[in-house]
């Protein structure tokens, strides 16, 4: 998505994957290898004025050495922040951003006590590397603690108070090298199994909106941001509560590629590339709707009014996101019962 939204631009792409049959490979280069391999990372920075990542596990450490070759954007710190639950937690805390009450656990003993001082509910999760609801375990109460231990247990692990929420809801933004920084609407997102099912855009909540984006406007400025930067958060009792950062396209902004002048996948392009970014308003009422598991009938989802496809050409696996659908309308209701007929015909497994 980031190649096919560099074309009109003039920006060309070369990836880095490790494996062959890569989406990108369909439109773009790509060099085969791990992603922290040294040897290829130098061949990437040796081909372009500029380095960017669509994936937060992208071992920080492997991109150290990349600076003296290439610009990497968005900044290294960011990434590494986002690798580790309680680093993101203790930043978000250093900026008044409200966070679930939390526990870092690197033992069996460790985890009774949180538990313990905490209360149940509460997920167990690993600190790095857990992402769309993996290495994840909800406590639903202290009988529980043995088979969390069994399932994920061990060192770098977190423990949060499990959050009553009204709603889960994300803010994307994007912020250029000069310190211009745009947003786009606050999207409201149905997960289902940690796994991100379907967004529903522009989500009309003033207050809401404007809380969240003076929250990604401090972990902008905080981190000398350049790029798209995502938050999503649990709406607890009214109020904003962070979850997590993702500093990168996002998921809950895919949206924006028909929904809005111009897409999160153009203005990270136009960040990272020091060009003056785009507007981010919206066009119309829109839904987002993954495809996980397996892709739906295309021909029939086709005949929806309104209904943007887009296939990923990945292999089908359990719960891997092979594509997704936008329907874009000019009324909040037209785009529900469209939603609502979408939903009939994807299957989520
Ligand atoms: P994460 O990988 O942290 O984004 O978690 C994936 C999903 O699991 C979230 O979007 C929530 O639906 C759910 N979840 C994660 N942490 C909590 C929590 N502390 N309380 C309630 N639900 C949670």
């Amino acid at each position: 998505m980031l190649a096919l939204a560099g074309y009109p631009l003039g920006v060309r792409c070369v990836f880095l994957d490790s494996s062959p049959d890569a989406p990108a490979a369909e439109l773009a280069p790509v060099l085969v290898g791990a992603l922290d391999d040294p040897l290829r990372l130098a061949e990437l920075a040796a081909q372009s004025d500029v380095v960017t990542f669509d994936w937060e596990n992208v071992p920080g450490r492997a991109l150290a050495p990349l600076e003296k070759l290439a610009r990497i954007r968005p900044p290294r710190a960011a990434l590494e922040v986002s690798q580790d639950r309680m680093r993101e937690k203790a930043l978000f805390t250093r900026l008044n951003i409200p966070v679930a009450a939390h526990a870092a656990i690197d033992g069996k003993d460790q985890c009774i006590r949180a538990v313990r001082k905490l209360g149940t509910p509460g997920v167990l999760k690993t600190r790095r590397l857990g992402y769309d609801g993996k290495g994840q375990f909800v406590l639903r109460d202290t009988t529980h603690i043995d088979e969390a231990w069994d399932s994920i247990g061990g060192r770098g692990l977190i423990y949060e108070a499990f959050q009553v929420f009204s709603r889960e809801v994300s803010i994307v933004g994007a912020r250029s090298a000069s310190g211009q920084i745009v947003v786009y609407p606050l999207a409201a997102n149905r997960h289902g199994g940690g796994i991100l099912h379907y967004s529903i855009a522009p989500f009309s909540h003033p207050a809401l909106e404007r809380r969240a984006t003076v929250y990604l406007k401090r972990v902008m400025h905080a981190l000398r941001y350049v790029g798209v930067l995502a938050i999503e958060f649990f709406v607890v009792k009214g109020r904003l509560v962070a979850n997590e950062m993702a500093p990168r396209v996002h998921n809950s902004g895919h949206w924006t590629i028909e929904g809005c002048v111009t897409s999160q996948f153009e203005n990270h392009l136009r960040a990272i590339c020091g060009l003056p970014l785009g507007s981010t308003r919206p066009l119309g009422h829109t839904a987002m709707v993954n495809f996980l598991g397996n892709m739906p009938d295309r021909d029939r989802l086709l005949g929806i009014d309104g209904l943007a496809f887009h296939d990923y050409g990945k292999a089908a696996r359990p719960g891997r996101k092979l594509g997704h659908c936008t329907i874009l309308k000019s009324r909040a209701k037209d785009r529900n019962l469209a939603l609502a007929d979408a939903l009939t015909l994807i299957k989520w497994t």
